[in-house]
């Protein structure tokens, strides 16, 4: 089986302290430690566990600077049998349309049968880089998976909907699956295996080996207009006095507002 997963080396902004830039459009990411997408973690455990029953091949792919190499290498040190990194300044990596569009040029270059990316990327969230790198690809997909099974050419999976609701879905191989956390326990990265990892090579490709022009990767689909910290507003009144002036005064309070 040919099973490529996508991931993304993000800013971990679950513990920081974020704050925005000067351009009031980006997280100010000076600091902030950078690794794998969680979701990614789980997509590349993913392909592994089918790997390690059905035999195969992995290959990760990632869009991004030589920085993403660190995340590319840990992959590796997994289990992971190939590594990819797809660079050029002319891309816009901040665009999730374009990151996918980059994506599939390059993956129509590999064999694939399953792609595996996260549900969603931390950083930006937008859960869509996933849907759309199958729709460039004509290949179908399902997004929230957590749980896959593959047997003659088809993929069975399991879909986490809300409030606790679950689907099954069938897809004829190639496919594309989007996966969630928690779909199976992460393996540990070995010592032996990160320095292993340090001297296997990373294959890079540019924007001249994926047939893309550099018009074509440039003008984002999305902007983002502009990137703030709610206000939190809090008005908090002490309703003193014995329990009939307490029950008399929230009475007065509800009648203002409307709401009795
Ligand atoms: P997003 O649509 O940005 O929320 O990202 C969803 C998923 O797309 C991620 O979990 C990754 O699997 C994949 N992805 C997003 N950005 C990249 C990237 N720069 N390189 C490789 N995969 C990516």
């Amino acid at each position: 089986m040919d099973l490529i997963v996508c991931v993304k080396h993000v800013p971990d902004v679950s513990s920081a302290e974020l704050r925005v830039d000067s351009s009031g459009r980006e997280i100010d990411r000076a600091g902030l430690n950078y690794d794998i997408n969680e979701w990614d973690d789980y997509a590349l455990e993913a392909a592994l566990i089918l790997k390690e029953k059905h035999g195969g091949v992995v290959t990760v792919v990632s869009v991004g600077g030589e920085e993403v190499d660190r995340t590319l290498r840990r992959c590796l040190a997994k289990g992971a049998d190939n590594a990819v990194r797809i660079s050029d300044p002319k891309i816009n990596t901040k665009d999730p349309f374009i990151v996918a569009k980059v994506l599939s040029a390059a993956i129509k270059t590999m064999r694939y049968d399953l792609i595996l990316t996260g549900v969603q990327a931390g950083d930006d969230g937008y859960a869509i880089t996933g849907p759309t790198l199958a729709e460039y690809l004509k290949i179908p997909h399902a997004t929230l998976v957590k749980k896959i099974e593959v047997e003659d050419g088809r993929a069975v999976v399991w879909r986490e909907l809300e409030g606790g609701v679950e689907e099954i879905v069938e897809l004829d191989l190639p496919a594309l699956v989007t996966v969630q956390t928690g779909i199976a326990e992460l393996r540990y990265v070995s010592v032996l295996g990160i320095r292993m990892a340090m001297r296997r090579q990373i294959r890079t490709m540019q924007l001249s080996d994926l047939g893309l022009s550099p018009e074509e990767v440039a003008s984002p689909w999305l902007a983002i207009e502009e990137l703030y910290t709610p206000r939190v507003e809090r008005r908090v009144e002490f309703i003193e006095g014995s329990p009939d002036e307490a029950a008399s005064r929230i009475v007065e309070i509800l009648r203002a507002r409307g709401l009795i």
